[in-house]
């Protein structure tokens, strides 16, 4: 049997398996999926669902572990009001649900918890920044537009001569 590899594509946790011999290659662990997990995982899934590697089993990150070829397993993601089991069919806490379903609940869910950081981020942290720079680009416009007349007048005064 030849080995397979099977890797995380969020951590980067990476394992060659043969047979029933799974070979840690790359502890991975460091990197965080960049929207919460369960969104990362979800879209891990749907890539997978699409033509992409199948999810093959769980990380130690928690989120999927991919390879190709390979077979997806049942995977359950969590919804605060419930979960969502994606299998062959995708079923939510009210009955099964399309792809984009599932997308617009885990968005619903996970997604609007990163704005609010991120609009305070740009106002507590950005707006002191860009603040000097302005002030700093008013004040060489001001000493150019300074040292430009003085440097006309003093030219003009030497024609004058
Ligand atoms: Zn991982």
């Amino acid at each position: 049997m030849t080995a397979q590899r099977v890797y995380c594509p969020t951590c980067l946790h990476e394992q060659r398996w043969s047979g029933d011999t799974h070979e840690v290659v790359s502890a991975g662990g460091k990197r965080r999926p960049q929207s919460h997990p369960q969104l990362a995982a979800w879209r891990v899934l749907l890539n997978a669902r699409n033509g992409g590697p199948a999810a093959v089993a769980a990380c130690p990150c928690g989120l999927p572990l991919v390879g190709n070829p390979g077979t997806s397993i049942p995977w359950q993601l969590t919804l605060p009001d419930g979960t969502i089991d994606v299998g062959p069919t995708l079923t939510g806490p009210v009955g099964t649900l399309t792809e984009a379903e599932v997308t617009t609940a885990l968005e619903t869910a996970y997604l609007e918890r990163f704005r609010p950081v991120k609009a305070v981020f740009q106002t507590v942290i950005m707006a002191p920044m860009i603040l000097p720079f302005a002030l700093w680009a008013l004040m060489l416009w001001t000493t150019a537009y300074f040292l430009y007349n003085a440097f006309m007048s003093l030219s003009g005064a030497q024609q004058m001569m």
